[in-house]
């Protein structure tokens, strides 16, 4: 059985805190705005936890909660080290490594969660999609993702 998974985002409540973690199509999740490009954001009203719908997926895994998995991409993007991040969370350094590549197909989706969920600036969030770039060593990353994730509209 493959560790990572991906689920449609907005289908159910991420949490791992929320008592309706989890739960696809299970009520909890209702509609809450658009962001800036016009994605529709989604709230779970039992535990208040904003995030996206359509544009993709997001991930999440067997052992990891999509909250703890976005934790460490909140770490990379505060410019910690995969070492510091596997000392502090104890989530090996190809594992998070692994899901920042993921993360950046996903760029919109992503950042969304980041930005609905997470105090993070628009120069941590280019630290992130610049991690990927630099230590991605056998991914190539699109330019236009990098460029993306600097702003520019994705076409
Ligand atoms: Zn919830």
């Amino acid at each position: 059985m493959k560790a990572n998974r991906l689920a449609l985002a907005g289908s159910f409540c991420w949490n791992s805190d929320c008592p309706d973690y989890g739960l696809i199509d299970h009520g909890n999740i209702v509609k809450y705005g658009r962001t800036d490009k016009g994605t529709q954001r989604l709230k779970c009203k039992t535990c208040g936890i904003v995030s996206v719908a359509n544009k993709g997926t997001v991930f999440y895994g067997e052992h990891h909660s999509p909250k703890e998995i976005l934790e460490c991409l909140v770490m990379v993007a505060e410019r910690n080290s995969l070492a510091s991040i596997h000392r502090i969370k104890g989530i090996k350094e190809e594992t998070v490594n692994t899901w920042l590549r993921e993360a950046a197909n996903h760029v919109e989706v992503i950042e969304s969660l980041l930005l609905a969920n997470y105090s993070l600036t628009r120069v941590q969030l280019d630290a992130m999609w610049a991690y990927v770039g630099h230590k991605g060593e056998k991914v190539d990353i699109p330019k236009r993702l990098i460029g993306a994730a600097s702003g520019e509209a994705l076409r």
